[in-house]
């Protein structure tokens, strides 16, 4: 049998697992304290654990899910880092500072299966679902970077991956996240982005209170069909409903992402269209001009379309926020994360 990933159990599950090896239960808390308050590099640092323990967790559990493969670092100080997985696939995370907030933007999954035709990542299809373990390490690898890790404060699920297609694995992520035994992030400095898989957004909703992005991208059913297919099976107004529904707790508002794409969502009339969608929904805007990346038919749309298009929004009194593109230069902004070939 393969070892397990110790960072695929919860705080509770840890304790069941610790006593199936003859320990007692308090154990699990000790090495949860190791794992992530200490985010220990080796089982020899846990030094207040018997030998005899440290052994059988040498040989009954990895400590490490993913290593690090390579760092790039971006002018603006845009970080990406590849991560090599246990069976050899890659992924990327992105740690984004823009004082106060020190982001990582975390992956799901190896590809993804959804599709959408302005993504890189999606052009990989899927190749696997990540573990709890692939996705709590790569904050732990993150914390642990020299230039930035001690100021990482929030985490997106918006790397690669649809987050809900994993959705029993990115929850267990989150709760070790949170946990405050363990990465002690608070639930309002964690945000999932979904392109709105209509029936585990309710689970979601009723599960965890981090907060909820969806992708939007398109006012209308045709043009979103076209753009992501997932608006077959979930068409507008079932996402909408979904929306509405979704608890939020007292002035929280759920963030709509809208990749601005020149030609092709980004007109006066179009940003009039996503105001009367939104009507009714507690909202807020993302506004993401289109990052390129190589083979895509879509462009940038010119900073005036972007301005006109955030103009028409802010008039109906919505909150609209034009998020400029970090870490382009390596590739490491969104919709642009393949690690494609990665290791070659
Ligand atoms: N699968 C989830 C989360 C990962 S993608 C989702 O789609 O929401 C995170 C965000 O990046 C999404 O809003 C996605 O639509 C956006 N994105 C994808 N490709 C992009 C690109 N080339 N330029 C700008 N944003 C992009
Ligand atoms: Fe998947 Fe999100 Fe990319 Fe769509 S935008 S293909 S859901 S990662």
């Amino acid at each position: 049998m393969r070892p397990s990933f110790i960072k695929n159990f919860t705080l509770e599950q840890l304790e069941d697992w610790v006593r199936s090896l003859g320990e007692k239960s308090f154990r699990a808390r000790q090495l949860f304290n190791h794992l992530y308050a200490r985010n220990v590099v080796s089982w020899s640092q846990c030094t207040d654990l018997s030998l005899a323990f440290r052994k059988q967790l040498e040989f009954s559990a990895h400590l490490d899910a993913l290593f690090v493969s390579g760092i790039d670092e971006a002018p603006d100080g845009a970080r990406k880092y590849l991560f090599r997985l246990h069976d050899g696939n890659f992924i990327e995370s992105v740690l984004i500072p823009d004082p106060p907030r020190c982001t990582l933007c975390v992956s799901s999954q190896v590809g993804c299966a959804l599709g959408c035709k302005f993504c890189l990542t999606g052009s990989m299809g899927l190749k696997r679902n990540l573990e709890t373990a692939e996705i709590v390490d790569q904050v732990c690898h993150a914390l642990r970077d020299p230039v930035l890790g001690n100021q990482v404060n929030s985490l997106v699920f918006m790397g690669m991956g649809e987050p809900l297609a994993n959705y029993d694995e990115v929850l267990r992520a989150i709760r070790i996240i949170t946990d405050s035994n363990g990465l002690m992030f608070s639930h309002r400095r964690v945000t999932l982005s979904t392109v709105g898989l209509v029936p585990l957004m309710g689970r979601l909703g009723s599960e965890t209170p981090v907060n909820l992005a969806v992708s939007v991208h398109a006012a209308d059913d045709e043009l979103r069909n076209e753009l992501m297919p997932i608006n077959r099976k979930y068409p507008l107004s079932e996402l909408m409903r979904a929306c509405r529904e979704y608890p939020l707790a007292p002035r929280k508002r759920i963030t709509f992402e809208y990749i601005l794409l020149d030609g092709v969502n980004d007109s006066p009339k179009q940003a009039k269209d996503l105001v009367r969608l939104l009507e009714g929904a507690r909202a807020k805007v993302n506004l993401i001009p289109f990052n390129p990346h190589p083979g895509s038919v879509y462009r940038t749309p010119r900073e005036e379309r972007v301005l006109d298009f955030q103009d028409v929004l802010r008039k109906a009194n919505l909150t609209a926020i034009i998020r400029k593109s970090r870490g382009n230069e390596i590739s490491a902004a969104c919709g642009q994360l393949a690690a494609i070939g990665a290791g070659n």
